[in-house]
């Protein structure tokens, strides 16, 4: 049976196509892994475990029926959807797992991280994650009435979006010197993370040794999702699971 990784799916209700992609995902292929991991980003705004906006409670409702079916399915915060908390984990059935992740996958044990942690040379995001991050600003965010949550999301997203179109392209990319320390910390040779929107195997030399970085797609285009299984892992579409 296969492990699954799939990140960065966005999910939006202003996007259809992909939400019934990523649901047929959920009920096809997934149903027959052993594990589904989501690496951060499947909700393109979750602003906490009250936020029912469409199309959240449908995929709750497909992910509750898929680990009920056996599947283990667990996931890591993105920094969309970093609000996911316990009550999300008791309705859904997934496990929320502490980032990096270390996994066992067939015998190679395998990091698992959302990314957005190893973009070092973006220091004004990195500051924004300290902030966002934080449990204290977190508990003070929650406490908000809804409606004033969804607009400062918004104001966010304007000012980010703003910010990302003034920076060089190399600065959104993770670097390599974050990637080793962070394999090198925690004695693996395989790591598995989104974010980035980059999709590739990338083979590394680790200390003389083989290793590698795969880094899933995104759902606005291609899909692409990692498949291991015991002919290794691979990057396929999510239907050619
Ligand atoms: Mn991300």
């Amino acid at each position: 049976m296969s492990v699954l990784f799939a990140s960065d799916v966005h999910l939006n209700a202003r996007r259809p196509g992909q939400v019934a992609s990523f649901l047929r995902f959920l009920a096809g292929p997934c149903r027959r892994a052993s594990a589904l991991y989501l690496l951060g980003d499947v909700f393109d705004e979750w602003l906490g475990d009250d936020d029912v906006r469409a199309p959240h409670e449908e995929v709750v409702r497909e992910l509750a029926a898929l680990s009920a079916s056996g599947v283990r399915v667990a996931l890591v915060h993105g920094n969309h959807d970093f609000l996911i908390g316990e009550r999300f984990v008791a309705r859904s059935g997934c496990e929320l797992l502490c980032q990096p992740a270390c996994v066992q996958v067939y015998d190679t044990p395998v990091l698992l991280l959302h990314g957005d942690q190893l973009c070092t040379l973006d220091h004004g995001y990195q500051a924004w994650r300290r902030t966002f991050m934080d449990p204290g600003n977190q508990q003070t965010f929650l406490a908000l009435p809804f409606a004033e949550r969804e607009r400062r999301a918004a104001a966010l997203r304007h000012q980010s979006r703003e910010l990302t179109r003034l920076k060089p392209d190399d600065i959104m990319d993770v670097t390599q010197a974050a990637v080793i320390d962070t394999l090198r910390a925690h004695g693996v040779r395989h790591m598995v993370h989104g974010h980035t929107h980059r999709p590739a195997l990338h083979r590394i030399d680790l200390d003389g040794a083989h290793a590698l970085r795969a880094v899933l797609g995104d759902w606005y285009e291609d899909d692409l999702i990692l498949v291991w299984d015991d002919a290794g892992p691979r990057l396929v579409s999510s239907t050619a699971a």
